[in-house]
């Protein structure tokens, strides 16, 4: 499953839904879906409840997912809550995108060692485990589709991205409910996944919890095949429209995107950019959250003994002063600049360079920016003061 999304974003997909035959599934029969993955070689990572968060890690099947829970979030907060029923996929979204699964926050590109007089230097990876995503909503499939852009279908290819996207199975999840910051619909990326998965889950509750299982790929219809399901009923079917309904006009946010590009490109100056300056901590959280940042920078350290040396790419971000550093200073020095690149990147210059926009709608910067920082509210305030006289003293 390698098909990118045509687009994303402000242009948009309008795909219907997926092919071949819905079944519905029990819990134990998916279970033992995930089981046939895992033998066919797949390392699963899916949602898993850890240090008070849903987070993406490794998983051994249907009893790691987080059974049962949901979260609260809003403009910098979010709590777990208890739901009143098992449901595995009751939540939104976490703090974690899947982009650290195939874009690695930490990776050794090169190790030199010395050998007497000489040196060796080696570029050898060990090969990626073949994953398998689990729960993956219609937001991030979006995402994945701008990284596997950036990093496959660019003038270059990231080598260690294409290994560990290579033969990623995607099982994908209908969202069941909206995030307090989600905003997919405004970006017509959700909630309903349309392409990009192999497996699609719609997760129903009332009358027996069962997943309506509808396939995206061949590869899915394989694994559907032999899941041991029944041909979804005409009820099930409407119940997970009535589902997918149901979420998109429960949106936490709103977000109007027309002509946002040609607003940002004339606002460069807006005062706007000095008031958020003075609530932006310059963390990067909302960057290292955002499943379609990919900037990164590269270190290299060295033993005490000098004998061995190497250079390791991590992520970075375009909130520290040192990611636009040129001999003798930062070219965006101030909050204000950096925070203007952001958000002018992502929903402006991104669409020229790649085609989409660089935001999918998850709300994960505005949940994880620790004040509470709303880049629907930023949009609102500046396009309610279009052509507002820049500050003397801004800059
Ligand atoms: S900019 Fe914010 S809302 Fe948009 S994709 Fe990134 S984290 Fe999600
Ligand atoms: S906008 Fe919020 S999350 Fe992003 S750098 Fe500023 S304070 Fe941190």
């Amino acid at each position: 499953m390698r098909e990118p999304l045509p687009s994303t974003g402000v242009a948009q997909p309008t795909e219907a839904s997926p092919t071949g035959g819905a079944i519905t599934l029990s819990v134990v029969q998916l279970d033992a879906l995930l089981q046939a993955v895992r033998a066919d070689g797949c390392q699963l990572v899916g949602p898993t409840v850890r240090d008070s968060a849903i987070v993406y890690g490794a998983i051994s099947g249907v009893g790691d997912l987080p059974a049962g829970w949901t979260e609260v979030q809003d403009a910098g907060t979010y709590r777990l809550q208890r739901r009143a029923d098992d449901a595995l996929f009751g939540y939104a979204l976490g703090p974690h995108a899947w982009k650290q699964f195939f874009f690695a926050p930490r990776l050794k590109l090169w190790q030199a060692t010395r050998q007497g007089d000489t040196f060796t230097v080696s570029d050898e990876q060990p090969p990626p485990p073949r994953l398998a995503l689990v729960g993956a909503r219609a937001c991030e499939l979006h995402a994945i589709a701008i990284q596997d852009r950036v990093f496959l279908h660019g003038g270059f290819v990231d080598p260690d991205y294409a290994a560990r996207r290579d033969g990623a199975l995607v099982i994908a999840v209908n969202c069941g409910q909206a995030g307090g910051t989600c905003f997919c619909v405004s970006m017509q990326t959700g909630p309903r996944a349309t392409r990009g998965f192999d497996l699609v889950l719609t997760e129903l509750l009332d009358g027996g919890h069962r997943f309506l299982a509808e396939s995206g790929s061949d590869r899915g219809a394989a694994l559907l095949g032999q899941a041991g399901g029944e041909p979804a009923a005409a009820g099930d079917r409407a119940a997970a429209d009535q589902i997918v309904a149901r979420t998109a006009q429960s949106m936490g946010r709103a977000f109007e995107t027309a002509g946002v590009k040609d607003l940002l490109y004339r606002s460069s100056e807006h005062p706007r950019w000095d008031e958020v300056a003075t609530r932006c901590l310059s963390c990067a959280n909302c960057t290292l959250v955002c499943p379609t940042c990919f900037c990164s920078t590269v270190e290299d350290v060295t033993d005490l003994t000098g004998d061995h040396a190497e250079r390791w790419r991590r992520w970075d971000s375009c909130f520290t002063q040192e990611f636009s550093y040129i001999h003798g200073g930062p070219v965006r020095a101030s909050a204000r600049s950096r925070y203007r690149q952001w958000l002018t990147h992502k929903l402006a210059s991104w669409i020229d360079q790649f085609g989409t926009s660089g935001c999918v709608g998850c709300g994960r910067c505005i949940t994880w920016c620790p004040v509470g920082i709303d880049l629907t509210e930023e949009i609102r305030a500046i396009r309610g003061t279009d052509g507002a006289a820049p500050q003397e003293e801004s800059r």
